[in-house]
C-alpha cells in the first residue's frame, strides 16, 4: 500500500511525503515522485499525519466512581492509599462481564483518540486470584480490539486491608504472585507504587528482583508524592521506565538522564492533584529519554482517550516544544515499553499511522485536547475509530 500526503508528516515535518507499506511495516519513506509503484493507494491530502500515539501508563481495570473524592481533595483532603482500597472493594465485587465492559469502553476511547498502543496495569485486585482475573480481562479485551495492549502486573499498588504489614504483603508479591503471573503468561512488566505511604525502597527492590528473576520487565511509580530515591533505585534495577517524577531534584534528573531508563511524565494527574510539575525541561536538557502518558486511573485522573490532551499539556504546562511533546507521546512511549518497532515512521517500523483533523502538529497545543484522528492504521490495517 502506498500512502501519500501533501501535508505534514510529524514529528519532523516532512512534506509532501509518501510511505510504502508492506506486510504491516513501513518499507520505504520519501517524496511522492520517488515512490515505488503500487495499485493500492491512499491519499491523505493536507492532513497532519503522525505515528500512532503510545500511552505507556494506564490503569483501566476498575469499577466504582471516586469523583466525590476528587472534589473533597480539592477542598483540602489528603491523598492516601485509602482511595485505592475503595476502588479495590468495588472492583473485587464486579463480575467479569461488568469489568470487561468497562475496560473495553476505556480502550475504545483511547483508540478513538489516536492511541494505537496502550499499556494496561492491573493493581485494583491486590490478591493473586483477583490480579490474575484482571490481567486475563485485559488479555480478553485486547483480543477483541485492534489497539495493541501491553499488560503490566501492579500487585504492589497498595497494601490490602487483609495484609498484616507492607513487608509481609511485599514478600507475598515477590515470592508468590510474580512467579504465578509469569507462569500464566499474562503480563510483560511488573510495576510498584514506590512512594512514601505505599512501598518503601527495600520492598520495591525485593519485588523488582523477583520480576527480573521471572523474566518480566520492571517499571516504577516513583517520586510522585515524596523524593524517596525510587528513581535511582529504578535505574539501578534496570527499570524500563520511572513514572511521575513530580518531586525529582537535580541529582535525580542526572541519574535518570545518564541511564537507559525512560522518564515517563504524567501531567494530567499532577494537574488534578494540584501537585508540583515534573522537571520535563531539566530531563530533556540533560539528555533523558522522556515519555508522556495519561495515567488514566480510578482516583487521580479519570480521562481515558486523552493522549492528545496529554501531549498538549506537555507542550504548554511542562515547557516542552510541540515536537518534543509529540515525540514523547510516540517514540518516548515505545522506549518506555522497550519496543523498538513502534512509535516512529521509519523504514522497518510497524505501520501504526494516524491522520488528524489538523494541518500542523501545533494543533496539539493550540486545541489542547480537541484534535481528533480522522483515519488510523495499526500494523498496516485500517481500523475503525468508533465514537468518543
Ligand atoms: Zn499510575
Amino acid at each position: 500500500m502506498l500512502v501519500t500526503g501533501t501535508g505534514r508528516l510529524a514529528p519532523g515535518g516532512r512534506s509532501p511525503w509518501a510511505l510504502h507499506i508492506r506486510a504491516g511495516r513501513i518499507a520505504w519513506i520519501g517524496a511522492p515522485r520517488d515512490a515505488p509503484a503500487d495499485d493500492d493507494r491512499v491519499d491523505l491530502g493536507s492532513a497532519l499525519v503522525t505515528p500512532g500515539l503510545v500511552d505507556s501508563h494506564t490503569h483501566p481495570v476498575f469499577a466504582g466512581d471516586r469523583s466525590d473524592e476528587a472534589a473533597a481533595r480539592l477542598e483540602g483532603a489528603p491523598y492516601t492509599e485509602g482511595g485505592i482500597l475503595r476502588t479495590v472493594d468495588a472492583t473485587r465485587e464486579a463480575d467479569d462481564a461488568a469489568l470487561e465492559t468497562l475496560v473495553e469502553a476505556r480502550l475504545a476511547a483511547a483508540l478513538a483518540a489516536g492511541t494505537t498502543t496502550v499499556e494496561c496495569k492491573s493493581g485494583y485486585g491486590l490478591s493473586l486470584a483477583e490480579e490474575l482475573r484482571h490481567l486475563r480481562i485485559i488479555r480478553r479485551v485486547a483480543g477483541r480490539l485492534p489497539i495493541r495492549v501491553v499488560p503490566t502486573f501492579l500487585g504492589a499498588h497498595a497494601v490490602p486491608r487483609e495484609a498484616s504489614s507492607m513487608d509481609e504483603y511485599a514478600a507475598h508479591v515477590a515470592d508468590e504472585m510474580i512467579p504465578a503471573v509469569a507462569a500464566a503468561g499474562v503480563a510483560e512488566f511488573v510495576d510498584v507504587f514506590a512512594d512514601a505511604g505505599f512501598f518503601d525502597l527495600a520492598a520495591t527492590e525485593r519485588i523488582g528482583r523477583s520480576a527480573s528473576a521471572a523474566g518480566l520487565g520492571l517499571r516504577l511509580h516513583a517520586e510522585q508524592l515524596h523524593r524517596t530515591g525510587a528513581a535511582e533505585l529504578g535505574v539501578r534495577l534496570g527499570a524500563a521506565s520511572v513514572d511521575h517524577l513530580e518531586q525529582l531534584d537535580e541529582a535525580g534528573v542526572g541519574a535518570v538522564a545518564s541511564s537507559s531508563t525512560v522518564a515517563t511524565l504524567l501531567p494530567a494527574p499532577a494537574v488534578v492533584l494540584r501537585d508540583r510539575l515534573p522537571p520535563a525541561r531539566g530531563l530533556l536538557n540533560a539528555g533523558a529519554t522522556v515519555a508522556l502518558a495519561s495515567d488514566a486511573n480510578a482516583g487521580t485522573y479519570g480521562g481515558f482517550g486523552t493522549m492528545p490532551l496529554v501531549i498538549g499539556l506537555g507542550a504548554t504546562l511542562l515547557g516542552m516544544t510541540v515536537t518534543e511533546a509529540l515525540t514523547a507521546g510516540t517514540s518516548g512511549g515505545s522506549a518506555a515499553l522497550r519496543r523498538d518497532d513502534i512509535g516512529a515512521l521509519k523504514p522497518g517500523m510497524v505501520a501504526d499511522i494516524v491522520a488528524w483533523d489538523a494541518e500542523h502538529e501545533g494543533a496539539f497545543a493550540l486545541r489542547l485536547g480537541a484534535i481528533r484522528p480522522s483515519r488510523a492504521w495499526i500494523g498496516g490495517q485500517e481500523v475503525g475509530l468508533g465514537t468518543l
